[in-house]
């Protein structure tokens, strides 16, 4: 016998996985050129070229043994000095080494928190739509996940909605601004009016509300969008970070959360987060990337290509009668479909060889994610397709 959970879990085939699977199929029969496949969030940017120097420099000037070694639970701490160090500098904060710890990417350090954070019967919040491996780390953690539907004009914050979903069983709350799969970016309007709730809920129920701020994709946010660290605004924020998309980084698993001083209970937070490290047996992140990290934490990939893609494609589909939120940032468009029907629209469009993941697996029905970390030619050549499609419905 088995785990029930564990095996359902490891035989659900993910949606993204299934459309990215057909399309190699496709590709083999009309050529990789004529499939449009906009389902996987896979960086389309190499690396920085320093990340290659890095790691040339690290193999062949570092002892071996140490270089490969396991590091400290939490992570190398000259390597997390230097990112503490980065952290205080760009985010004017305090970050110090020990509230630093090291994860396998953004997934890791949200399990660990979550994980560290909730005990059995504890609620967790999210915003719709979200990253659906959510709901698998909610559950694992052994706690219960709370949907809260967006506002639907702009993606924000739908505050009647979630004032209704906080309870004293609430423990946290994750955000993920920029978000997969909107790309809307929080506003710090937003984020205040957040900040007062909880602040407001916690006191009322004489128990911390944790604010897990999940944002690899802080980085890739389009000019003149504000993204706003959520730390400096409310006080109980965990910040769960990734270079999988900033550095182009993503089979490398590499993140950190960081746990600042001025959180309740700061101290035994941490610990609890390094407990559950251990419990989930990570160990510790991968020795060789912690150090490239290190080294290039100030740098990012040329992300300005997810900009002129989201440009050409917002302003191609709304020339065409697609309704849409334009994204401030990531590399995800998240337009409505013209039936309520997602899943028959994402059918439809694969009959164009056209591969767009349904919303309702981001928990928001009635619209389709097209992830554009592709080449932009990708975009131009497809644009016919789109149009064909939403001629099926006029
Ligand atoms: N959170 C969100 C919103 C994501 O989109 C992803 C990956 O796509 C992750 C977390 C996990 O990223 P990582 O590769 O850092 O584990």
């Amino acid at each position: 016998m088995v785990n029930r959970q564990m095996l359902a879990y490891g035989r659900s085939r993910s949606v993204i996985r299934e459309l990215f699977e057909y399309g190699n199929q496709r590709a083999a029969v009309v050529g990789r050129e004529n499939v449009f496949d906009f389902s996987l969030g896979n960086p389309s940017v190499s690396p920085p070229r320093e990340v290659g120097e890095v790691i040339r420099k690290l193999t062949a000037e570092s002892d071996p043994c140490a270089l490969h070694g396991y590091t400290s639970a939490p992570g190398d701490p000259a390597a997390r000095s230097a990112i503490a160090a980065s952290i205080s500098r760009r985010f004017h904060t305090h970050c110090r080494l020990e509230q630093l710890y090291l994860t396998c990417g953004a997934a890791a350090g949200l399990c660990c928190c979550l994980k560290g954070l909730c005990e059995p019967g504890d609620e967790v919040v999210v915003f719709a739509p979200l990253f659906p491996e959510y709901s698998v780390f909610i559950s694992t953690a052994g706690a219960e996940m709370k949907v809260c539907p967006p506002r639907a004009e702009d993606f924000q914050i739908d505050f009647a909605a979630l004032e209704g979903l906080i309870t004293p069983r609430t423990r946290a709350l994750i955000v993920n601004s920029p978000n997969n799969p909107s790309g809307a970016v929080y506003s710090r309007a937003t984020l205040e009016r957040l900040s007062a709730l909880l602040t407001g809920k916690a006191a009322e129920y004489g128990h911390p509300i944790y604010l897990l701020s999940d944002e690899p994709y802080r980085e890739i946010a389009f000019a003149g969008v504000e993204v706003p660290y959520i730390p400096e605004l409310y006080r109980d924020t965990l910040v769960i970070y990734s270079w999988s998309k900033s550095l182009s980084l993503p089979g490398e698993r590499i993140g950190y959360v960081y746990v600042p001083g001025e959180v309740t209970d700061s101290e035994l937070v941490y610990a609890a987060v390094a407990g559950a490290g251990r419990a989930l047996g990570y160990v510790c992140a991968p020795s060789l990337i912690q150090r490239v990290a290190a080294a290039c934490c100030d740098l990012t990939a040329d992300l300005s290509v997810y900009e002129r893609n989201a440009r050409l494609l917002v302003s191609e589909l709304s020339r065409m009668g697609y309704q849409m939120v334009a994204p401030g940032g990531t590399f995800y468009l998240f337009p409505r479909t013209p039936i309520a029907d997602d899943t028959a629209f994402s059918e439809a469009a694969k009959g164009l060889d056209l591969l767009l993941v349904p919303g309702s697996g981001f928990y928001c029905p009635g619209h389709v994610r097209i992830a554009f970390c592709v080449p932009t030619q990708r975009i131009e050549r497809s644009l016919p397709a789109f149009e064909k499609l939403l001629n099926l419905y006029r």
